[in-house]
């Protein structure tokens, strides 16, 4: 019936806005959530930013500050869980100029949508996953459950 239709019609539209509000309300949630992590990813970013540094802002459906530059290379080679091409802190992904292609960076944004859910714990829960897959005679990176996540999601990037 066309009544019947423009009713669900209506309450469809309804629910969409309503979700789209909690995911704006989350999203913000998770931003302020994940603050102290992306406080110190400032920290991190502002010596790359006064070096030629690049800022940009990547417009995932959980948004990030993409920082790049001389200074981020050298730091990123030198760090000390060993070279990397990539790192996300809260909402902050440092890259290198060289390395970075896409799947790479949806592997970083899977990091920073986990730091939006664990905010300022994540540096520990991952550390406790570190050492739990060690404690199971696995890698401390490889088999860690936050890395097995942002592979997967690379793969579906
Ligand atoms: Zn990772």
């Amino acid at each position: 019936m066309h009544i019947g239709s423009e009713q669900n019609r209506r309450k469809a539209a309804r629910v969409a806005r309503i979700r789209r509000l909690l995911s704006g309300v989350g999203i913000a949630l998770g931003i302020v959530w994940a603050l102290p992590l992306t406080f110190l990813g400032i920290l991190l970013a502002m010596p790359i930013l006064a070096r030629r540094g690049e800022l940009r802002l990547v417009h995932a459906p959980i948004p990030a500050l993409l920082v790049s530059g001389p200074l981020a290379d050298f730091m990123l080679e030198r760090h000390p869980f060993g070279a990397m091409c990539a790192m996300a802190v809260g909402h902050v992904v440092i890259a290198d100029r060289q390395g970075l292609t896409p799947q790479i960076l949806t592997h970083e944004l899977a990091h920073v949508r986990q730091a939006s859910q664990w905010g300022f714990v994540f540096p520990f829960a991952y550390l406790a996953a570190s050492g739990w897959a060690v404690m199971r005679g696995r890698d401390a990176y490889w088999h860690n459950v936050f890395e097995v996540a942002a592979r997967k999601a690379e793969r579906h990037a």
